[in-house]
């Protein structure tokens, strides 16, 4: 049976209009996330079949496209939900709120940083938002394709897709647009609640020494 399944978004694939078109969402939920689902449900079948037979010859070629789909899989699962019809604004009043300022000096520095690394990925992949749970503290990260370039320990309670599919046909090459346009739908109240979980969850758990 299939580990990983596709979850439903959690709003109609025209909610997020006009900030990003319904074609888009549905394209990019239904084909890619369902890509990326598919591809991890094949790469540990694949993982298991080798075990078994003991031929392990494909081994990193299995790693690597278990790493890029369950990557995948778990990005998308987060983007959807830090996304909403009803967001915008900045986090006001909370814990979230403090942290982006004892963190990043403010909430306009912290959009201004998490927009740099958004629109000055080499190539495909992400800008996050993460706890870092071993220095106890929120750090942006550039996430390369699905899975490279961010370190061990560190919880993504904000990301944002900067992959071609996730823009183009409604800003072309214009990614500033679409990191702009993202800050109207940004849903603050999920992002407050990672944030606790990420904390609570991890409060402990990395002892390096
Ligand atoms: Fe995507």
């Amino acid at each position: 049976m299939a580990k990983y399944t596709l979850p439903d978004l959690p709003y109609d694939f025209e909610a997020l209009e006009p900030h990003i078109s319904a074609k888009i969402m549905e394209l990019h939920h239904d084909k890619h996330h369902q890509a990326y689902v598919t591809g991890a449900n094949t790469a540990l079948d694949q993982l298991a079949e080798a075990r078994d037979s003991g031929n392990l010859a494909n081994v990193n070629k299995l790693e690597k496209d278990l790493a890029f789909n369950l990557g995948g899989h778990v990005n998308h699962s987060i983007f959807w939900t830090n996304l909403s019809p009803n967001g915008g604004g900045r986090p006001e009043g909370n814990e979230l709120a403090a942290a982006i300022d004892e963190f990043f000096g403010g909430f306009e520095k912290f959009q201004a940083h998490f927009t740099a690394a958004a629109t000055g990925i080499q190539g495909s992949g992400w800008a996050v938002l993460s706890w870092d749970a071993i220095g106890e503290q929120l750090i942006i990260q550039q996430l390369f394709d699905q899975q490279s370039n961010t370190a061990q320990g560190t919880v993504p309670i904000f990301q944002l897709d900067m992959w071609e599919h996730a823009f183009y046909l409604d800003y072309l090459n214009v990614k500033a647009d679409y990191v702009k346009a993202v800050w109207n739908i940004a849903d603050w109240s999920n992002v407050q609640e990672r944030f606790t979980a990420a904390r609570e969850k991890t409060a402990g758990l990395l002892v390096l020494s």
